[in-house]
């Protein structure tokens, strides 16, 4: 048995396809007439791009619009003039052919990229390798490995799949993807779940292991894979396979019923999303709003900023396309792990402690905050939009914010434009400093969202992403349950929302808890809504009382943790 990283849910068995792209040669041959061969160039990065767009549109047909999403950031890539202008200077500079400048330009990005270790940066990476490639090839004269047209029960093996190769795929045929690089938030990933293709990333030396046509197993949920296993084996992830796809069926039932509890307790159930076209999961999945709009995935697919014109749209798009319910949009959360090469930000020491979110917002007002606030304010004029802070640990922050939005409605004003002029702001509570001064800000702020990723961090003094000391990471640790209740209490004392969009909000063993303690909202991915209403909607808040005293009188997050997977094993 092998284990990789979990992409896409559910059970994969068929035969390994081994897909390989075919290795380009590139020479650095001279030219004689550069300006003949810049226009070589044009007219391959023209015909990519109507290649692109031609694959976007058959996507945006058979999947989505959100995943014909990724390729159109593709065709933004090819049309950057920064990148299309570096490629030609190298040709003009140092007369070589174009697929030569294409290879040196696109791999100093890529491997930039992908040295910043961030995931989503190793995804950019990827990108620029894919739009390379697709360059070249029209260069070369050399055709692509025709993924549409597999056989059934085909298992994808790959090194890595590039978004336009996972695009070509095929669902009926394709049972499974496995390859030996990416993660869970890897393009590839975003576009096999919305396939609904089992899938494992990340699984190092595989293609050394696995031959073509070899039986593979395996199971996207938690990245376990099987080279030719026996028939035990087969039969049993049959079944699992057969279980799967009962309960999510059968999920379905709660699509357009109310999230209410059996004592007549109403609670929002929204999503967290990163992207405006995530809103068509949020609407096929019954989302009751946005929870949590990480709006620094705007500031990530690009080489440069977002205008304020280009973040109007994507707000606007969001909130329209929401039709009145709640989207809560988070300003800029960058630094600390998550990067942006073209900000110019220094490597921190210690970065989740460091130069980030409000405090990097709150520095950069001119350029950065100011043309965000006003994007949000306009396209709050389309919508329920409301503002929230994230990282805020003294009041000042949130003082500040506030007087900048103050300051943006006059400008507004002053021009006759339009926005919600009683917009709400809210903070996220992902700090220490946040939840122990709860009581304050529930007097300064109209809502609150209870970040747990970072709170459990911050609360437990563990990194996140520190696999070493991964075993302290759990909000059902009594210290981080007690900053929960504390600040629930403290924003139901001042009557304002209280939210979670942390992992936490659609955690099966923190819903009880949760409840109880009265939690308004709970935010999380779109493909995990219905389950969370199905199990929201089987609790009485009255009974769970008696279940959260007895979870909160234990000391250690094991007892807490057995004491409510024995109470939902019951429940
Ligand atoms: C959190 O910290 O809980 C949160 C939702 O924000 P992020 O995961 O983006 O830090
Ligand atoms: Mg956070």
């Amino acid at each position: 048995m092998l284990k990789g990283t979990s992409a896409s849910a559910g059970i994969g068995i068929g035969k390994a396809v081994i897909v390989e792209e075919t290795e380009l040669i590139i020479s650095k041959t001279p030219v004689e007439d550069a300006e003949a061969e810049k226009s070589r160039f044009q007219s391959a990065v023209k015909l990519a791009m109507e290649q692109t767009e031609a694959l976007a549109k058959d996507l945006a047909t058979r999947v989505g619009e959100k995943e014909a999403e990724i390729l159109n950031g593709h065709i933004l890539l090819l049309s950057d003039p920064m990148l299309v202008g570096e490629i030609e200077s190298t040709i003009s500079g140092e007369n070589v052919v174009s697929e030569y400048a294409v290879e040196a330009v696109c791999n100093t990005y890529a491997d930039m990229f992908a040295s910043m270790g961030d995931e989503l940066m190793q995804q950019r990476a990827t990108d620029m390798r894919d739009i390379k490639t697709r360059i070249q090839k029209i260069l070369l004269g050399v055709s692509s490995v025709d993924i549409a047209a597999l056989p059934m029960g085909s298992v994808i093996v790959a090194k890595d799949l590039t978004p336009s190769m996972t695009a070509g795929i095929n669902p009926a045929n394709v049972t499974g993807i496995v390859t030996e690089l990416g993660g869970k938030t890897s393009h590839s990933a975003i576009l096999a779940r919305a396939l609904e293709i089992p899938a494992v990333v990340a699984l190092e030396g595989f293609l050394g292991k696995v031959t073509e046509g070899a039986d593979l197993v395996l199971d996207g949920s938690d990245g376990t894979v099987f080279i030719n296993p026996d028939e035990s084996v087969k039969a049993e992830y049959a079944a699992k396979r057969e279980a799967f796809l009962k309960e999510k069926k059968e999920l379905e039932q709660y699509i357009g019923k109310p999230t209410i509890t059996k004592d007549g307790v109403t609670v929002e159930l929204v999503a967290n999303i990163g992207k405006p076209e995530d809103v068509e999961k949020v609407l096929q999945y019954d989302g009751e709003g946005v929870g949590l709009f990480r709006t620094e995935f705007l500031f990530m697919d690009r080489t440069a900023m977002p205008t304020e014109d280009e973040q109007f749209e994507a707000y606007k798009r969001v909130a329209s396309a929401l039709n009145g319910k709640p989207v809560i949009i988070r300003t800029l959360d960058i630094g600390g792990d998550k990067e942006i090469p073209y900000m110019g930000l220094s490597k921190d020491e210690n970065p989740f402690l460091g130069y980030r979110a409000i405090r990097f917002c709150l520095d950069r007002k001119e350029d950065v905050y100011k043309p965000q606030l006003r994007a949000l304010l306009r396209a709050s004029a389309f919508g329920n939009i409301r503002i929230m802070v994230p990282m805020v640990t003294c009041l000042e922050e949130i003082r500040e914010a506030k007087a900048l939005v103050e300051e943006m409605k006059k400008e507004l004003d002053e021009k006759g434009i339009a926005y919600k002029k009683d917009i709400e702001i809210g903070i996220m509570v992902e700090t220490a400093a946040a939840s122990l001064m709860a009581d304050v800000f529930a007097k300064e702020v109209d809502f609150f969202s209870i970040g747990t990723n970072d709170l459990t961090q911050y609360t437990m003094s563990v990194d996140r992403g520190n696999d070493k000391v991964s075993y302290l990471y759990s909000p059902l640790n009594p210290a981080v349950l007690r900053s929960i209740r504390h600040v629930i209490e403290c924003g139901r004392k001042e009557g304002i929302m209280v939210g979670m969009c942390g992992e936490a909000a659609s955690d099966p063993t923190m819903i009880p808890l949760l409840l109880a303690f009265g939690l308004n909202e709970f935010s999380m991915s779109a493909s995990a809504i219905l389950n969370a209403r199905k199990l929201i909607t089987g609790y009485s808040t009255k009974e769970l009382q008696e279940v959260a005293n007895q979870a909160m009188s234990f000391a250690t997050a094991k007892e807490v943790e057995d004491f409510m997977k024995e109470f939902i094993s019951r429940s």
